[in-house]
């Protein structure tokens, strides 16, 4: 048994969700599980309209309702020949998003978002996604259905970062899901979703749709997890920005989680471990190129095989600073507002704190910004009306670029990064050190990203 996973990008066009249907067809003799993410961007919608709901702006939640509701139903027009199975499923995609709409309607009557609600709307991209390349998939001819992972994954009840109960999820995962593969039919799962013990649907974390995968996987034991996403595996460098980058055909788990703790957008970091646990191979393959070999992570690799550190780079990202005021600023002001974030689910990426600047800074995924300033302007009132906060601030849009080397691979990669940087003139922000010697990861200006990338990528001879 297989458990193939698509992200975002690979399911976020009506062609790109015909490309899927034929990977999976071409696999489905050695039975599959497939685990898919939300169409590209539509997890962010879904947030972004029910903060705007807590903030009093309803107007926004309902464009962004009904966008969601035009580009699904699109995708299913494109893809499905009308008939009964076409309005069946046009009417569930209405009848979520009605759903959808009902619950920003109460965030906005609450004027607040809760973990709790966040992951009930958050959810809801999944449950779209599934929906349609199941049908799709039985408009093909293939026997398939769709699974919430509602009904399989069991998690405790953190909401933003809920953790899978591994024994119920096993027996809950044997029960619904491999009986449709041993009967022939192509389950296809929600990624990033479960449900803790009273049934309330929770959240993995952001990109946590890798790491349904390796649940799945894991509670099936399967004999491999691929992640099927939108480049030819994991490479040195991202090859949009450095178009000769070199795939890493053979990692071993420890490398690929590595990898992984720099880049969630390679693979969620949590996607490593359980597959590492029961020993199952994995596979990060592209759906643009099905052919292509990608990468391939081992439990024992061959100890003589050649290695390379890999350059990851992160776009996208701001810096939010806490600004502080004559001499009140205490490390607890800095402890406070990294809790306020985690507390409101926000992702903070890296943060440095300083006392002779009086000052925290925190990287921060750019379309959480606005909500990023809001929450700490929220938890500093009192400090900002006694003068002790100065000011919370946008500063700049950023990129991290971290080099990630290979434990008795290559020399010292991330001393000659950071000189290579100084040496090109590109200006580093701040700098994160991982407790490993062989990785580092640089804050630098977001328009810089494009001519420091592949200068690193040359200059450390990748
Ligand atoms: N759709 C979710 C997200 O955008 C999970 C995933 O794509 O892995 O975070
Ligand atoms: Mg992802």
């Amino acid at each position: 048994m297989l458990v193939f996973k698509f992200g975002g990008t690979s399911v976020g066009s009506a062609e790109r969700i015909q490309a899927v249907a034929e990977i999976v067809e071409a696999a489905r003799a050695r039975g599959v599980v497939v685990v898919l993410s939300a169409m590209s961007g539509v997890t962010n919608a879904l947030i972004a309209g029910a903060r705007s709901a807590a903030e009093g702006d309803e107007r926004q939640s309902l464009a962004i309702q009904a966008d969601l509701l035009a580009r699904h139903l699109g995708v299913v027009e494109e893809l499905l020949a009308a008939g009964a199975e076409r309005d069946a499923l046009r009417e569930e995609i209405v009848a979520r998003l009605d759903g959808y709409e009902r619950l920003c309607r109460s965030i906005a009557t609450l004027g607040e978002l809760t973990l709790r609600g966040n992951d009930a709307v958050a959810s809801l991209g999944e449950e779209l996604s599934t929906r349609i390349l199941a049908a799709l998939l039985r408009a093909r001819g293939t026997d398939a259905r769709a699974v919430s992972a509602t009904a399989c994954v069991r998690t405790d009840s953190q909401h933003g970062a809920a953790r899978p109960d591994m024994a119920e999820t096993r027996r809950l995962v044997n029960r619904h899901v491999r009986p449709l593969v041993e009967g022939g039919v192509v389950p296809v799962v929600t990624g990033y979703i479960g449900a803790d013990a009273r049934g309330v649907v929770t959240t993995l974390g952001r990109g946590g749709s890798d790491y349904s995968a390796a649940i799945l996987g894991t509670a099936l034991d399967a004999e491999e997890v691929w992640i099927w996403t939108d480049v030819n595996g994991i490479l040195t460098a991202d090859p949009r920005l450095v178009p000769e980058a070199r795939t890493l055909t053979v990692l071993s788990y420890h490398e690929a989680e590595e990898l992984a703790y720099f880049g969630a957008s390679v693979l969620h970091p949590k996607t490593v471990a359980p597959l590492a646990a029961q020993g199952i191979p994995l596979r990060i393959a592209n759906s643009l190129c099905p052919e292509q070999p990608g990468t391939l992570i081992l439990p024992e690799p061959d100890p003589e095989r050649e290695r390379r550190p890999a350059i990851i780079s992160t776009q996208g990202l701001c810096l939010v600073g806490v600004v502080g005021q004559g001499d009140g600023w205490s490390l607890l002001l800095a402890s406070r507002a990294l809790r306020a974030l985690a507390e409101a689910g926000l992702d903070v990426l890296m943060f440095s704190q300083s006392f002779s600047e009086r000052s925290l800074n925190v990287v921060l995924h750019r379309e959480e910004r606005e909500h990023a300033i809001h929450v700490l302007e929220r938890e500093f009132a009192n400090e900002r009306a006694l003068g002790i906060v100065a000011r919370i601030e946008a500063q700049a849009e950023v990129a991290t670029v971290s080099v990630v080397g290979m434990p008795n691979g290559n020399s010292a990669p991330t001393a000659r990064a950071y000189a290579a940087l100084g040496a090109l003139g590109v200006r580093v922000v701040s700098i994160g050190q991982a407790a490993s010697e062989y990785s580092v990861s640089l804050v630098i200006p977001e328009g810089e990203v494009a001519r420091a990338v592949p200068f690193l990528h040359r200059e450390l001879g990748l």
